[in-house]
Protein backbone atom coordinates (compact mmCIF):
# COMPACT_ATOMS: atom_id res chain seq x y z
CA UNK A 1 0.00 0.00 0.00
CA UNK A 2 1.34 3.72 -0.77
CA UNK A 3 0.08 6.56 1.48
CA UNK A 4 1.09 10.02 0.82
CA UNK A 5 0.78 13.28 2.89
CA UNK A 6 0.74 16.87 0.67
CA UNK A 7 2.07 20.38 1.88
CA UNK A 8 2.46 23.59 0.58
CA UNK A 9 4.96 26.19 1.26
CA UNK A 10 6.31 29.26 0.22
CA UNK A 11 9.22 29.81 -1.06
CA UNK A 12 11.72 32.42 -3.16
CA UNK A 13 14.14 30.82 -5.80
CA UNK A 14 16.05 31.93 -8.28
CA UNK A 15 17.61 29.38 -11.07
CA UNK A 16 21.31 30.29 -11.56
CA UNK A 17 22.27 27.38 -14.12
CA UNK A 18 19.81 28.74 -16.93
CA UNK A 19 19.92 29.93 -20.26
CA UNK A 20 21.22 33.60 -20.41
CA UNK A 21 18.00 36.18 -20.47
CA UNK A 22 15.26 32.80 -18.91
CA UNK A 23 12.99 34.62 -16.83
CA UNK A 24 13.70 31.58 -14.13
CA UNK A 25 17.21 33.60 -13.92
CA UNK A 26 15.19 36.10 -11.74
CA UNK A 27 14.17 36.02 -8.14
CA UNK A 28 11.04 34.49 -7.96
CA UNK A 29 8.72 33.16 -5.95
CA UNK A 30 6.44 29.35 -5.99
CA UNK A 31 3.27 28.26 -3.91
CA UNK A 32 5.30 24.47 -3.80
CA UNK A 33 3.04 21.08 -3.09
CA UNK A 34 5.30 18.43 -1.87
CA UNK A 35 3.44 14.75 -1.49
CA UNK A 36 5.44 12.56 0.89
CA UNK A 37 4.68 8.69 -0.16
CA UNK A 38 5.34 5.71 2.01
CA UNK A 39 4.99 2.29 0.93
CA UNK A 40 4.57 -0.49 3.44
CA UNK A 41 1.52 -2.76 4.61
CA UNK A 42 -1.65 -2.07 6.28
CA UNK A 43 -1.47 -2.95 9.70
CA UNK A 44 -4.42 -5.00 10.69
CA UNK A 45 -5.41 -3.80 13.76
CA UNK A 46 -4.59 0.07 13.31
CA UNK A 47 -5.82 -0.09 9.73
CA UNK A 48 -2.90 2.23 8.55
CA UNK A 49 0.12 1.87 7.16
CA UNK A 50 1.24 4.44 9.22
CA UNK A 51 -0.44 7.85 11.17
CA UNK A 52 -0.42 10.52 8.99
CA UNK A 53 0.70 12.98 12.13
CA UNK A 54 3.85 10.96 12.55
CA UNK A 55 4.54 11.86 8.82
CA UNK A 56 3.57 15.70 9.33
CA UNK A 57 6.11 15.66 12.70
CA UNK A 58 8.90 14.13 10.53
CA UNK A 59 8.66 16.72 7.72
CA UNK A 60 8.08 19.60 10.29
CA UNK A 61 11.57 20.75 10.58
CA UNK A 62 12.01 20.51 6.70
CA UNK A 63 9.07 22.40 6.08
CA UNK A 64 10.40 25.03 8.29
CA UNK A 65 13.20 25.32 6.62
CA UNK A 66 11.88 25.69 3.11
CA UNK A 67 8.83 27.69 3.93
CA UNK A 68 8.77 31.37 3.52
CA UNK A 69 13.04 31.36 2.31
CA UNK A 70 15.15 31.62 -0.06
CA UNK A 71 15.69 27.95 -1.50
CA UNK A 72 19.16 28.84 -3.13
CA UNK A 73 20.61 30.03 0.61
CA UNK A 74 19.94 25.87 1.90
CA UNK A 75 23.09 23.93 1.87
CA UNK A 76 22.14 21.57 -1.34
CA UNK A 77 19.85 23.79 -2.69
CA UNK A 78 22.39 25.97 -4.59
CA UNK A 79 20.33 25.62 -7.72
CA UNK A 80 16.79 24.54 -6.45
CA UNK A 81 15.30 23.32 -9.70
CA UNK A 82 11.94 21.52 -8.43
CA UNK A 83 13.89 18.37 -9.61
CA UNK A 84 16.59 18.87 -7.29
CA UNK A 85 14.41 19.61 -4.54
CA UNK A 86 12.96 16.58 -4.50
CA UNK A 87 16.19 14.91 -4.37
CA UNK A 88 17.02 16.91 -1.21
CA UNK A 89 13.94 16.22 0.48
CA UNK A 90 14.47 12.42 0.07
CA UNK A 91 18.03 12.34 0.83
CA UNK A 92 17.00 14.62 4.14
CA UNK A 93 14.16 12.24 4.79
CA UNK A 94 14.93 8.70 4.13
CA UNK A 95 17.07 8.03 7.02
CA UNK A 96 14.33 9.22 9.59
CA UNK A 97 11.49 7.83 6.71
CA UNK A 98 12.63 4.10 5.32
CA UNK A 99 9.29 3.91 3.81
CA UNK A 100 9.52 6.56 2.05
CA UNK A 101 8.49 5.31 -1.63
CA UNK A 102 8.50 8.94 -3.75
CA UNK A 103 8.55 12.27 -3.06
CA UNK A 104 6.38 14.64 -5.46
CA UNK A 105 7.28 18.33 -5.96
CA UNK A 106 4.94 20.82 -7.64
CA UNK A 107 6.33 24.11 -8.32
CA UNK A 108 3.19 25.30 -10.25
CA UNK A 109 -0.47 23.91 -10.92
CA UNK A 110 0.79 21.82 -13.94
CA UNK A 111 4.51 21.13 -13.78
CA UNK A 112 6.12 19.45 -11.29
CA UNK A 113 8.30 16.22 -10.98
CA UNK A 114 8.44 13.00 -9.14
CA UNK A 115 11.63 10.61 -7.52
CA UNK A 116 11.50 7.40 -6.10
CA UNK A 117 15.76 7.58 -5.01
CA UNK A 118 18.26 5.87 -7.19
ZN1 LIG B 1 10.83 28.93 -10.26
Amino acid sequence: MDIFKEFTFESAHRLPNVPQGHKCARLHGHSFKVAIHISGPVDPHTGWVRDFSEIKAIFKPLYERLDHNYLNDIPGLENPTSENLAMWIWQQLKPSLPELSKVRVHETCTSGCEYSGG
